[in-house]
């Protein structure tokens, strides 16, 4: 439990904690355990792909690899996110429905579910009734950390994914046609996430189902493994490791290797403390790859009534980070 938890729990009504029984921070062992059972997953898909690099790879299996990442991985930054969950913008409906159906071929859940579960992590962050928080309802000790870290990156998608669908926090979702129309047709965009890969491995490849089915595993199976870890990152490396430039009732970080990887999305800390901010890299060299996207599209005129915090209201937030009890105040929360 870090000093802020603990100055954030013994400032209400929860019992005190015994004083001999509490850690001011999180040991150093404890971070590294955490970080590598983290971290190995993931990392543990660079060797899978060495042994195919020289064997069975193609330029055109790397190009559909890296463009099928970031194409659905905007459709889950700048739609499913940024869009559906926090509406930072305005679109029209055919690129609603684009951003839908690219953020659905990254295999994350239909937009339903994924937006009401995001919505619920905001509501509670890091308090009980979190999805994926790796901090509540977890031991003390490294042991703990480790698995609150597991359930908050994988854990989480056996026992809280989709608790709240329809219910609470997605109503607007299942009042818009676009959405159902969309959520209706998943297991189409399932099949298409793997078909378009293959389909041109096989075209390119003289009609070589061998080399199709190469091009599935590339830009396919291992693309969709790629991104499913680093936005599953962003739920546990981004509430542990990193920095705080504003304060929130959460333990919400900014991570650059996470925001790169995600598009701008590891720009956590920034996220839940502007949570309606259609950018979410808000300070000085924090590259937020949906962020100019949105603006490009809004220069477009495809995309209006895009939400960014002024500098003054960045400037008030950032203070508040020197005032005294500042864990105490109560959240800015202007989106969902
Ligand atoms: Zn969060
Ligand atoms: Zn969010």
């Amino acid at each position: 439990m870090t000093q802020e938890r603990m100055v954030r729990a013994m400032s209400t009504d929860e019992t005190p904690f015994g004083v001999a029984t509490v850690r001011a921070r999180t040991s150093w062992p404890s971070r590294i355990v955490t970080f590598a059972a983290v971290a190995g997953p993931p990392l543990a898909l660079l060797p899978i792909m060495g042994l195919l690099w020289g064997v069975a790879v193609r330029p055109v299996d790397v190009a559909l690899l890296v463009l099928m990442y970031v194409v659905c991985g905007l459709g889950i930054s700048v739609g499913f996110h940024r869009y559906f969950t926090h509406r930072s913008f305005e679109t029209r409906p055919w690129l609603k429905a684009t951003l839908a159906i690219l953020g659905s071929m990254t295999l994350q859940g239909p937009v339903t579910q994924w937006v009401t579960d995001h919505r619920k992590h905001h509501a509670l962050s890091d308090q009980p009734g979190d999805p994926h928080s790796p901090h509540t309802d977890h031991h003390d000790g490294w042991i703990g950390s480790v698995l609150g870290m597991w359930h908050a990156h994988v854990g989480w998608l056996f026992r809280t994914k989709g608790m709240e669908r329809g219910d609470h926090y997605g109503r607007d979702l299942y009042a818009d046609s676009v959405v159902r129309a969309v959520d209706r047709l998943y297991l189409l965009w399932l099949a298409l996430t793997f078909a378009i890969p293959f389909a041109i491995g096989y075209a390119t490849g003289g009609g070589s189902v061998a080399l199709g089915l190469q091009a599935l595993i590339w830009g396919g199976v291992l693309r969709v493994f790629l991104f499913q870890h680093t936005t599953w990152a962003v739920n546990s490396v981004c509430h542990r490791f990193g920095s705080r430039a504003f304060p929130t009732r959460d333990e919400s970080r900014n991570n650059l290797a996470i925001a790169l990887m995600t598009f701008g999305e590891g720009w956590h800390n920034n996220h839940h403390a502007f949570p309606a901010s259609a950018r979410h890299g808000l300070l000085r060299g924090q590259f937020d790859l949906s962020a100019h996207l949105i603006r490009l599209l809004e220069r477009c005129g495809l995309v209006w009534d895009v939400k960014v915090p002024d500098a003054a209201a960045l400037s008030r937030r950032a203070r508040s980070l020197a005032a005294p009890n500042v864990e105490l105040e109560p959240p800015t929360r202007t989106g969902a």
